[in-house]
């Protein structure tokens, strides 16, 4: 699968193994730039990179350069590793991303029982809001009652108030009356005592009428 050789490399040439199996990759310090001689499928200058994760991990290419729209071209600059280290490599990106996965288990639950802190937070926060309008409640129905209280107060001593005018009222008019019927009687009086002074006066005038014609 493989074409590139000792011979090849000695004479700085690149070998033939085309494949449009692009895997991740990463640049390297160690093998930085582009190839002039090698075109991608875009026919733009090959990118020189090397090869991250499983059997080809370590392994330099040259790809597409276009980064945004990569067309998946692949030339093998080294020759694939020998099958054990292929194992032992994909043996240890295996760990790797059962670590990976472990960590985001432990991030996932993090974030879950974060999650769930903030829920018993809001909840707790809901039911002190509860308890306050319950309490609020309480008061406003307790102020209610004493209002209506006040309210049956102010009625009652309205109703007294009423039952202490009609009585001032009623001895009013008793009063009124009993004036009237004084003023009346004082009347009568005044007319019986007038009346004994004109028969006085007529008793006296009939003596001086008798005297002077006896
Ligand atoms: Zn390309």
């Amino acid at each position: 699968m493989v074409s590139w050789s000792e011979d090849s490399s000695s004479d700085n040439s690149l070998p033939r193994d085309y494949s449009d199996v692009c895997p991740d990759w990463l640049y390297d310090s160690d093998f930085p730039g582009e190839e002039e001689e090698i075109r991608c499928h875009h026919g733009l200058r090959g990118s020189r990179r090397v090869a991250r994760g499983g059997e080809h991990t370590g392994r330099r290419y040259i790809g597409c350069s276009n980064i945004i729209q990569d067309c998946g071209f692949v030339h093998w600059v080294d020759p694939e590793w020998p099958n054990p280290m292929k194992k032992r490599l994909l043996h240890l990106w295996s760990n790797h991303e059962m670590g990976q996965n472990c960590q985001r288990e432990i991030e996932k639950a993090g974030m879950m029982d974060a999650e769930r802190r903030k829920a018993m937070e809001e909840k707790m926060k809901a039911e002190q809001l509860f308890f306050k309008a319950v309490e609020d409640k309480n008061i406003a129905e307790f102020a209610l009652r004493k209002a209506e209280e006040e309210r049956k107060k102010a009625e009652e001593m309205k109703m007294q108030l009423e039952l202490q005018l009609a009585d001032i009222e009623t001895e009013s008019k008793l009063k009124v009356k009993w004036l009237r019927q004084l003023v009346l009687q004082k009347e009568r009086c005044l007319m019986y005592v007038g009346g004994v002074v004109l028969l006085l006066l007529g008793f006296v005038l009939a003596v001086v009428v008798e005297k002077n014609y006896v």
